[in-house]
């Protein structure tokens, strides 16, 4: 018998709890989640993010590539608040994410990592950040491999975008995490 709790009690679970990676930031919870996950995940949310000085003007340092004929940027990513300068080292793919997690990207090396010489700014005027999640990590044999990681830190999808004045939301980024 499966005491897996019903996909409404999941999603509620997982917008009362913020993965880490926002722990040094300001967030607010969007009412529904901006994207989509590539595996078709069924749960997701969306958090505006700032600083916690309380300016939401956040400058993304991350390398950028080409992709289908868009210009985006790929994760690691730091963040830099535009008004006080606190950084915040925010997306790590060896550390953050389903795989990150759970210690699968650690094989990771140094020449698949962008080089900094390609690192751009951006100063953005509201990040809003997407995490997605498969419907199987409240089964009672998750997680796998002895790990003791927060549900909420499993996101199997990320995406960074930006709001921009007309409420338009603008791929930053995005990135498989499982
Ligand atoms: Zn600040």
């Amino acid at each position: 018998m499966s005491d897996r709790p019903s996909l409404d009690d999941q999603q509620n679970y997982f917008a009362q709890h913020p993965p880490r990676i926002l722990s040094g930031l300001e967030k607010f919870l969007v009412d529904s989640a901006i994207g989509q996950g590539g595996h078709g995940e069924a749960l997701g949310t969306s958090f505006e993010l700032g600083c916690v000085c309380g300016s939401a003007r956040l400058k993304i340092e991350a390398a950028k590539t080409e992709w289908k004929g868009e210009s985006l940027f790929v994760v690691p990513v730091r963040l830099e608040c535009a008004s006080c300068r606190k950084v915040v080292e925010f997306f790590d793919p060896e550390l953050h994410g389903y795989d990150g997690e759970l210690g699968h990207n650690k094989h990771l090396n140094n020449e698949a990592r962008p080089q900094l010489s390609s690192v751009e700014t951006v100063d953005t005027s509201q990040l809003v950040a997407s995490f997605f999640y498969m419907d199987d990590l409240f089964c009672d044999d998750f997680p796998v491999d002895g790990a003791s990681v927060a549900k909420e830190d499993l996101f199997s999808w990320f995406a960074l975008f930006e709001r921009r004045c007309d409420g338009k939301a603008v791929l930053l980024i995005e990135e498989e995490c499982a």
